[in-house]
C-alpha cells in the first residue's frame, strides 16, 4: 500500500500524484505538496507513519494545497482539521 500512487488533476488541469511515503528527512512536515509550476506531474507525499486520523488529515491538507495553491497555511490547516473531524464524527454515528 505504501507504494501505491493515485493521480488526479486540479481545476486548472495540473496533474498530481499522491503517495503515502515519508518525505525526506530534512522536511519535518507530515506531508508535502510540491508547487503546481512543476512540469509534468506535481507530487504530494504523505507520511504514513502517523495514526490513521492524522494520515487522513494530512491527505486532505496536501490535496487542499493542490487545489487552492496560494491559500495561507493557517486556512489550509484549519480547513483540513475541520473536514477531518466532520468526516470522523459522521463516520462514528
Ligand atoms: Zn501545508
Amino acid at each position: 500500500m505504501a507504494n501505491k500512487a493515485v493521480t488526479f488533476k486540479n481545476y486548472e488541469g495540473q496533474k498530481y500524484e499522491i503517495k503515502l511515503r515519508k518525505p525526506r528527512k530534512e522536511v519535518k512536515a507530515a506531508g508535502i505538496c510540491y508547487p503546481p509550476e512543476n512540469v509534468g506531474i506535481a507530487k504530494i507525499l504523505v507520511n504514513p507513519h502517523q495514526d490513521e486520523d492524522d494520515v487522513q488529515e494530512t491527505i486532505i491538507h496536501e490535496i487542499s494545497h493542490a487545489f487552492f495553491w496560494g491559500t495561507s497555511e493557517d486556512k489550509i490547516t484549519y480547513f483540513a482539521k475541520t473536514l477531518s473531524q466532520i468526516l470522523k464524527k459522521l463516520d462514528n454515528t
